[in-house]
C-alpha cells in the first residue's frame, strides 16, 4: 500500500443507475486530472476475455444482471488501489455498489490514512436509462463507449480507439436492464444515503449531453479546491 504522503490526487466516487455515464464521465475526469480510472465491471469483463477464474465466477451474475459478491468485488478493489498508480488518485466506476463494499472501501482508505474526497452522483431517470442501455455500443477489445443515438463512432459499428468492431454488452438486453435497475434500487441507492450522512455527495445531472454533464463535474470539482 501507498503511504499518505504520496497521496497528492483526487480520490472520486462516479455513482449513478446504470446507464447514467459513470464510465463515459469517469474515463473524462481521469484523463484531465491524470487519475487512475477504475471500472469494476472493465475489470470483471477483461478477466472473463481472458477466461480466468474472477472472470467465470463474475459472469455467472453479470449475465443476469446481479452483483458479483461483494467478497470478491471488494478483494479485487483492494488489490487494485494497492498499486502503486493509484498514489496520484483514483476515480471510482461502478463501485461501491453496496453498503457493504462502501464500508469495506471507508476501511480500507482509514487504515491507510486516507479518505474520499467526493461521490458524484449522476443523476437519470428510468426511462432514459433504458433509452441509453439499449442504443449503447462497447468495444471488446479497450473497453471504450458509443451511442448509436447519442454518441455515435466515426464508422459505423467499428471503435474509434482501436478499430475493433463494437458489440452490444450481454447485459444490456431487454429484461437483464430490467433486473439492474430493480438491483440498483434494492442493493446501490442506499449506497447513496451512507455518503450523504458524510457530506461527500455532490448530485450533477445526467439527463443532458455528455459535455454537459461533464461540465457539472468540473464545477463540482473546481468547488472543491476551494471549500
Ligand atoms: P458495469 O460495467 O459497471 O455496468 O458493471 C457490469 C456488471 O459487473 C454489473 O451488472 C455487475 O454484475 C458487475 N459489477 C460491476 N461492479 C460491481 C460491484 N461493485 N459489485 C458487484 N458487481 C459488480
Amino acid at each position: 500500500m501507498y503511504s499518505v504522503g504520496d497521496s497528492m490526487g483526487l480520490r472520486i466516487v462516479m455513482f449513478g443507475a446504470p446507464g447514467a455515464g459513470k464510465g463515459t464521465q469517469a474515463a473524462e475526469t481521469a484523463k484531465k486530472h491524470d487519475i487512475v480510472h477504475i471500472s469494476t465491471g472493465e475489470i470483471f469483463r477483461k478477466n472473463l476475455r481472458e477466461g480466468t477464474e474472477l472472470g467465470l465466477e463474475a459472469k455467472k451474475h453479470m449475465d443476469a444482471g446481479g452483483l458479483v459478491p461483494d467478497d470478491v468485488t471488494v478483494r479485487m478493489v483492494e488489490q487494485r488501489l494497492a498499486e502503486p498508480d493509484c498514489a496520484n488518485g483514483f476515480i471510482l466506476d461502478g463501485f461501491p455498489r453496496t453498503e457493504a463494499q462502501a464500508e469495506a472501501l471507508t476501511e480500507f482508505l482509514d487504515e491507510a490514512g486516507l479518505a474520499l474526497d467526493v461521490v458524484i452522483n449522476i443523476k437519470v431517470g428510468d426511462e432514459l436509462v433504458i433509452q441509453r442501455l439499449s442504443s449503447r455500443r462497447q468495444c471488446p477489445e479497450c473497453g471504450a463507449v458509443f451511442n448509436v443515438v447519442s454518441l455515435r463512432p466515426r464508422v459505423e459499428n467499428v471503435c474509434d480507439q482501436c478499430s475493433s468492431k463494437l458489440i452490444i454488452r450481454p447485459d444490456d438486453s431487454a429484461d437483464t436492464i430490467k433486473n439492474r435497475l430493480d438491483v440498483y434500487q434494492v442493493e446501490s441507492a442506499p449506497v447513496l444515503d451512507y455518503y450523504r450522512s458524510r457530506s461527500l455527495v455532490r448530485d450533477v445531472d445526467g439527463v443532458g449531453s455528455v459535455s454537459e454533464t461533464d461540465a457539472e463535474i468540473d464545477a463540482v470539482l473546481a468547488g472543491l479546491r476551494s471549500e
